[in-house]
């Protein structure tokens, strides 16, 4: 899909992630990494394909050969997304979880356990990743762990630079539109 974002403000918001994490330390050793790992079988039973979509244009910053990651794609028209997207959409899942260049992680590794969202007035704001949606549990979410203010301020300042793209802002209307804000956990900053 044809992205308006260029590939250096793409990496220049990698850039600024790399700097913050959720938590002081590696939030992977209360749960053996579960975003990472989760059984494969599992989510599947569950109804779920583990792995990571790439926003549209993300993929501008990784080469499709890479040996980090084995790649797929599919018709957007034939998933669950915005009706606005047409064509390719890029899945990737990752070879050696959850062991893996931190600089190339994507984006929803990035932000997780964040999500942006669209409240009933329109501003972006910053939630919880609804666990309603995920194959595992993550502690950070189900114990609602305070983050670290640092990264939910940057990753609403790089969600606000992405929804710039309408492609990228339809995905988000579309995701808010199909939430029960009466169940959402806010990040303030
Ligand atoms: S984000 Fe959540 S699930 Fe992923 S490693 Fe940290 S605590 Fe575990
Ligand atoms: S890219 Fe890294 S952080 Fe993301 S799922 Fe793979 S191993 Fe985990």
């Amino acid at each position: 899909m044809k992205s308006s974002i260029r590939r250096s403000v793409f990496a220049a918001a990698y850039r600024l992630l790399d700097r913050v994490s959720p938590t002081d330390g590696d939030c992977g050793l209360l749960c053996g990494s579960a975003c990472c790992c989760a059984g494969e079988e599992d989510a599947a039973a569950q109804g779920f394909n583990l792995g990571i979509y790439l926003l549209p244009g993300e993929e501008k910053l990784f080469a499709k050969r890479d040996k980090l990651f084995e790649w797929s794609s599919s018709k957007a028209e034939d998933g669950d997304f915005p009706a606005s997207w047409r064509g390719d959409v890029y899945f990737i899942r990752c070879k050696t979880p959850p062991v893996c260049k931190r600089n190339m992680r994507p984006f929803q590794c990035r932000f997780f356990p964040l999500a942006p969202h669209f409240d009933a007035d329109g501003a972006l704001r910053m939630i919880l990743f609804p666990m309603e949606h995920l194959p595992y549990e993550c502690p950070l979410i189900s114990e609602k762990y305070p983050l670290s203010e640092s990264f939910i301020r940057a990753s609403h300042t790089v969600w606000k630079r992405l929804i710039t793209d309408p492609l990228i802002r339809d995905l988000v209307e579309y995701d808010s539109r199909e939430r029960d804000e009466s169940e959402l956990v806010f990040l303030t900053f």
